[in-house]
């Protein structure tokens, strides 16, 4: 078998290691919440902020768990659902605690899926404009559905890699806020507010964080207002959560539609 695979397969539950960050943030006087709690209450202040933001690729059971461990805490924090991953029933206990609840957009790769688009020069202005316009109908779809939210957040398919165009080159941030949006999570804006901004990563990378380094390295300096992104799949499996979770991943990666 590919090591690679065998490394996911045999990937542990890291829920205690999560823990672990979130406890000694307590301890160094963070406060602990969402993204759009954070804009509305502490951004520019002077006040110690750890802002935990999701996207749950694949995985809402994996977010569930991240979510409960966080309640226990007392703790808030932002969950970025794709169209793939949706659960209603879990989004909607999140959303009933305080938590931030919103959407994991992936526009662009979506409409190149669906129309053949396989390489850069036909991703015109024209298309990333409609883009656009088709993110709105999005908004709208999940508000019908969910509940009105005020940021949002881009995902990165392999069609995007392909393609060399992120989702976020589709954002026309002086219309953003005509669809009822403060920001989406990219913005340069919003990313430069932050001392510290931290990505964990895969097994295949050894969990290596990414950008800043530890969160523990962001504490230990005093930052003042720390970003950690986390996405589940990374945190909390079991051997046959493992094997699911890379036939899920591998359908969502060969389903491109060309
Ligand atoms: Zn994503």
């Amino acid at each position: 078998m590919n090591l690679k695979f065998y490394k996911k397969i045999i990937q542990k539950n890291r829920l205690n290691d999560y823990k672990e960050i979130l406890l000694q943030a307590q301890k160094e006087g963070y406060v602990i919440t969402s993204l759009i709690d954070w804009y509305d209450k502490y951004k520019g202040s002077n006040t110690k902020v750890l802002v935990l933001r999701h996207d749950v690729d694949y995985d809402y059971k994996g977010a569930y768990d991240m979510y409960k461990l966080e309640k226990s805490l007392g703790v808030k924090s932002t969950y970025y659902f794709r169209w793939l991953s949706v659960n209603d029933r879990i989004m909607k206990e999140m959303h009933d605690s305080g938590f931030e609840v919103s959407l994991h957009y992936e526009t662009l790769a979506t409409y190149a899926k669906k129309n053949q688009i396989t390489n850069k020069k036909e991703v015109t202005k024209d298309v990333l404009h409609h883009c656009f316009d088709l993110l709105g109908d999005e908004l709208k779809e999940f508000e019908k559905r969910f509940w009105k939210i005020r940021t949002i957040c881009s995902h990165g398919d392999k069609v995007n890699r392909i393609l060399q165009t992120t989702n976020v080159e589709i954002i026309d941030y002086t219309r953003l806020i005509d669809y009822g949006i403060d920001f989406n999570t990219y913005n340069p804006e919003i990313l430069k507010e932050f001392d510290a901004y931290i990505s964990d990563s895969s097994i295949y990378n050894n969990f290596e964080w990414k950008k800043f380094g530890a969160p523990a390295k962001a504490f230990n300096q005093g930052k003042k207002s720390v970003c950690l992104l986390t996405h589940p799949i990374h945190w909390n499996q079991n051997v046959v959560k493992n094997i699911q979770m890379l036939y899920t991943v591998y359908a969502d990666n060969t389903n491109r539609g060309f």
